[in-house]
């Protein structure tokens, strides 16, 4: 077994880190009351290869494999949590319009998803399909060329700033469930549809809304993967993103744990330095102990991913178990802070709102552990 980054992942995970520390980082908190990210940032992101660095070179990508996509995420949460979603969304979102579109579709898609031009989200949550997703009801009926959808998604991460969505839709009858899905990418231009902004505790840079459809045409080429086969092939992808969430989340308990080491070597109680104290030494331990412990699972996870093999458990084992891990860490360096890890003067109280939003988006924990269960024992682990 090799542990060490090859020449071509230092070099990238050395640039994504110098990016993020000198032009990130220093605008995380400022952009705590943002509601859109600056496009001139993202170009200059994908100016320097560190969006959608796994897509084919086919569409402009740099083919750098899953393990190295996640160092770029990992090194950019590190500096700015909510900066990292431009990577996962434009890995998962690439990733399945590389697989799945029409060529002409994804050439014209994917460069300016890499160049930062373009922002795509996913939306397949619904009112009353969350975790139930394959109950989801937007329709979308075939009429000559196009497929005319009507309903609503909500609680859809970049709602409001998005230039497309991959959007989950009935194609087929209620009763067929998951069978029943296509998925489609939608221009978000269209004047049909109408997007909300949600007022959330964090991550509010990325936004999430909701996106209503009224008669909205699509064209029928716009179909991702083969029509009922939405559920099944392209969420797929989830297996992907989810191992980058894991990353994302702990690179911001990370760096609170570096924080929290740096202040308790400086803070003195009772005449000591209160890194001395067990009661914050050994938290911080803990932290750096479940922090190399995620981090392994998400990179075996990428690993297997670039090996062509199932990842299933494991990304779901990453998802559960890293937005978990990474709030408890965050809330353990808050408290070691005092009184002032509870002022906005510190990054860490926006670090723990924005982690939290992970613990739900992209399917909470039981349905994690639901995956795991299927994947180990079948539908025997399933309770429906
Ligand atoms: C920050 C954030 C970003 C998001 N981004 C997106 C996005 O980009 N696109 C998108 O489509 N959606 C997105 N979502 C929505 C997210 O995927 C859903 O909120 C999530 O899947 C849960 O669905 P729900 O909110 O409807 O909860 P429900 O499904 O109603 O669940 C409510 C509670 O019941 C529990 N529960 C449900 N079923 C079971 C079960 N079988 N066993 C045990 N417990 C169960 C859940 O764990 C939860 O605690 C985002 C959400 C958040 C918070």
């Amino acid at each position: 077994m090799d542990f060490s980054w090859n020449e071509d992942q230092l070099s990238i995970k050395e640039s994504a880190r110098r990016f993020a520390q000198d032009r990130l980082q220093p605008e995380y908190q400022n952009n705590d009351n943002k509601h859109c990210f600056d496009r001139n940032v993202l170009k200059e992101m994908g100016e320097l290869g560190l969006i959608g660095a796994e897509l084919s070179e086919k569409y402009g990508g740099l083919e750098l494999g899953y393990v190295t996509a996640g160092l770029i995420v990992e090194e950019i949460s590190r500096a700015d949590f909510n900066m990292a979603y431009i990577q996962l969304l434009a890995g998962l979102n690439g990733g399945i319009i590389e697989q799945f579109a029409q060529p002409h579709i994804a050439a014209d898609w994917i460069p300016r998803i890499i160049s930062g031009d373009a922002l795509v989200a996913i939306a397949l949550t619904e009112p009353s399909a969350g975790s139930d997703a394959a109950n989801l009801k937007l329709k979308a009926e075939r009429k000559g060329d196009v497929f005319v959808l009507n309903g609503e998604k909500t609680s859809i991460s970049l709602a409001a700033q998005a230039d497309a969505a991959i959007v989950f839709t009935r194609t087929g009858t209620a009763e067929e469930k998951a069978k029943g899905i296509s998925a489609f990418l939608v221009p978000l231009d269209d004047p049909n549809i109408e997007r909300t902004h949600f007022d959330d505790i964090g991550e509010t840079i990325v936004g999430r809304g909701s996106l209503f459809f009224d008669n909205v045409e699509v064209p029928v080429e716009n179909m991702l993967g083969g029509e009922g086969l939405g559920f099944i092939q392209v969420m797929q992808g989830f297996d992907y993103s989810r191992a980058l969430i894991g990353l994302q989340c702990i690179a911001a308990a990370e760096v609170s744990v570096e924080e929290s080491w740096e202040y308790a070597q400086g803070r003195e109680a009772f005449g000591k330095k209160i890194s001395k104290f067990e009661g914050v030494s050994f938290p911080l331990a803990e932290g750096e102990t479940f922090i190399e412990a995620v981090k392994l699972l998400c990179y075996k996870t990428l690993w297997l991913r670039d090996q062509g093999k199932k990842h299933t458990a494991e990304a779901a084992m990453c998802k559960w178990w890293a937005p978990k891990v990474s709030y408890e860490i965050i809330h353990s360096c808050l408290l070691i802070h005092g009184h002032g890890g509870y002022s906005k003067d510190y990054p860490i109280q926006q670090r723990l709102r924005d982690v939290l939003g992970l613990q739900i988006g992209d399917g909470t924990a039981p349905i994690q552990k639901i995956i795991i269960a299927r994947e180990k024992i079948g539908r025997d682990g399933v309770p429906y």
